[in-house]
C-alpha cells in the first residue's frame, strides 16, 4: 500500500478535486490523506476565535461565507442532482456543527471541534466525487485511530493496532480516504497535530501501515534549495536524506510539517514530494541514503526568541548548564541553539508560552536578558562542516548582516545562523548566490 497526501491547494477548487481522479484511480492499493481545502482553516480558526470572544454577528457572518464557499464547489464537482442534494446534506451536517458551536462558551475541545470540520468536509466531499464516477472509496475517520499520549505526542502503538484493525475490514477495497491534521486525545477529546499537520498524519499512517512510499502532493515541485517565498531562482532538489530532510522541514521548508520525517525514517519508508499541478516533474525522494556532499538547501524559522544568561558562576564551574537546561526541561520548552562563552551562555527556544517563568527561575543564576523576533537561518547537507574554509565563506557573504549566533560542528549536515527576522530575507539571498553555482 502507499499512502498519498494532498494539500489544502490540491483540493482548493472543485476543479482540483477532479483533477485528482487520474492519480488516484489506479490498481496499486492506497490511504489518500487529505488537508482541508485551502483557506478553509483559517477560516475555522477565524470563527472559532469570534465564538469564543462572542462576537456571534461575525462568527455567523463567516459561518455563512464558507457555507457560500462550499456551495459553489458542490455545484462545481457533481453533475447529477442527486449528488449535488448529498454534497447538500453533507454541508448541513458540518454547518449545523460550526452554527451550534456559536451557542456555546467555547472550550478547547469545541474550538477543536470546529477546526476539524474542514478535514472532514474535503474528504467527504472526494469520497461523493468519487462514487459518482462510480470509483469506490471508503473513508477512515482518522478520529477513529489517530491518537495521542497524555504528552501530546503521537500513540503509536495505538495508531498501529487501530488502523491496521480498520483496514482490516476491508480486505477487497483499494481506494482509502482519511483526514489528516485531526486526531483525539489520551482521553479521546478531539485534537489535532498543529497547523499544517496532515503531512505528519501522513507520514504516521504510513509508518503504521508500513506502506511502501509515502507522497506528499503539493502545489511545488519538490524540496527546493532555498525557500520560494522570499528567494527568486530557487530549484527542486531531486534527492534528499531523512536527516537532511528533518532539518529543513523542522528549520522552516513550509512543504513539511516539521515532525513529518520522524515516522517515515523510523520505518524506512520513502518520502516523495509531489506536485500536483505538474504531477509529471519528478519531484524529491526522500530516503535513508545520504548522497553527494556540500550544501545542499537553505531554509529559515521566524519567531525565535534567545534567552542569555550571564554569569560569573559559570567560570570554571561544572554543573551550571545542568541548571540552565533543567529549567527549560521544566517548561516542557525544546532549545534550538546554544552558543557558550566563559561566562555566558545564550539559549534560542521557539515556544516562547513559558517564558515569563522561564526567566523567572533562570535569574537565579545569573543576570538575564531576552531578545525576540530572530530567524534561525539553516544551511544543510552533507559534510558540509567538514569542508575547509566554509564558515568564512558564509560570514563573508553575510558580511553586512549582524550575526547574532551560530551553530557549526553540532552535526556534519547542519550549519544554523540566527539573524534579525528583518535580515532573514537578505541573508537568504546572499546564502543562495554563495552556494547555487
Ligand atoms: P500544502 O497546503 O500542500 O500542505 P504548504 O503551503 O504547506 O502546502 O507547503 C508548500 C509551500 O511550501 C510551497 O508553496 C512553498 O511556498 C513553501 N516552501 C517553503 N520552503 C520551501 C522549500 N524549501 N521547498 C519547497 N517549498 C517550500
Ligand atoms: N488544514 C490544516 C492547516 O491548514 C492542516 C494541513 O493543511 O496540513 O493547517
Ligand atoms: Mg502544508
Amino acid at each position: 500500500m502507499i499512502v498519498l497526501k494532498f494539500g489544502g491547494t490540491s483540493v482548493g477548487t472543485a476543479a482540483r478535486i477532479q483533477q485528482l481522479v487520474p492519480l488516484i484511480n489506479n490498481d496499486s492499493p492506497k490511504i489518500i490523506v487529505l488537508s482541508a481545502m485551502s483557506g478553509t482553516t483559517n477560516a475555522l480558526v477565524e470563527i472559532a476565535d469570534y465564538i469564543r470572544t462572542k462576537a456571534l454577528v461575525e462568527a455567523n457572518n463567516s459561518i455563512d461565507q464558507l457555507r457560500q464557499k462550499y456551495h459553489t464547489v458542490i455545484l462545481e464537482l457533481f453533475n447529477s442532482s442527486r449528488y449535488r442534494q448529498k454534497g447538500a446534506q453533507l454541508l448541513d451536517k458540518h454547518f449545523k456543527i460550526l452554527k451550534d458551536c456559536c451557542r456555546l462558551d467555547l472550550d478547547e475541545e469545541h474550538e477543536k471541534i470546529v477546526l476539524a470540520q474542514g478535514e472532514l468536509l474535503s474528504t467527504n466531499l472526494l469520497q461523493l466525487h468519487l462514487s459518482e464516477r462510480k470509483i469506490t472509496a471508503v473513508v477512515l475517520a482518522a478520529l477513529d485511530f489517530m491518537r495521542l499520549n497524555r504528552q501530546g505526542e503521537p500513540d503509536l502503538d495505538y495508531i498501529n493496532h487501530q488502523l491496521n484493525q480498520v483496514i482490516a475490514r476491508y480486505p477487497s477495497n483499494q481506494i482509502f480516504i482519511t483526514q489528516g491534521f485531526i486526531a483525539r486525545t489520551a482521553e479521546g477529546a478531539v485534537s489535532n497535530l498543529g497547523r499544517g499537520g496532515s503531512d505528519y498524519s501522513a507520514s504516521l499512517i504510513g509508518a503504521a501501515i508500513q506502506a511502501k512510499e509515502i507522497q506528499i502532493w503539493t502545489d511545488i515541485d519538490g524540496m527546493h534549495n532555498n525557500d520560494p517565498r522570499y528567494v527568486e531562482g530557487t530549484s527542486a532538489l531531486a534527492k534528499l536524506s531523512f536527516v537532511e530532510a528533518a532539518e529543513l522541514a523542522y528549520f522552516g521548508a513550509k512543504i513539511l510539517h516539521p515532525l513529518s520525517i520522524g515516522p517515515a525514517k523510523d520505518k524506512d519508508i520513502a518520502v516523495r514530494l509531489k506536485n500536483t499541478l505538474q504531477p509529471q516533474a519528478k519531484g524529491t525522494l526522500i530516503g535513508k541514503k545520504i548522497e553527494g556532499e556540500g550544501v545542499k538547501a537553505i531554509a529559515a524559522k521566524d519567531a525565535i526568541t534567545v534567552i542569555k544568561i550571564q554569569s560569573d558562576r559559570m567560570l570554571m564551574a561544572y554543573g551550571f548548564m545542568r541548571h540552565v537546561f533543567e529549567v527549560f526541561e521544566r517548561y516542557q520548552t525544546p532549545i534550538d541553539m546554544v552558543a557558550t562563552s566563559e561566562v555566558a551562555v545564550s539559549i534560542s527556544i521557539d515556544k516562547p508560552l513559558h517564558l515569563p517563568n522561564i526567566v523567572k527561575d533562570l535569574e537565579e543564576y545569573g543576570r538575564v536578558e531576552v531578545d525576540h523576533r530572530l530567524s534561525i537561518i539553516c544551511i544543510v547537507g552533507n559534510y558540509i562542516s567538514d569542508k575547509g574554509g566554509i564558515a568564512a565563506e558564509i560570514f563573508k557573504c553575510l558580511d553586512s548582516i549582524p550575526v547574532r549566533m551560530i551553530s557549526f560542528g553540532g552535526s556534519r549536515h547542519n550549519i544554523s545562523i540566527l539573524v534579525k527576522e528583518d535580515n532573514k530575507q537578505s541573508a537568504l539571498k546572499a546564502l543562495h548566490q554563495l552556494f547555487t553555482p
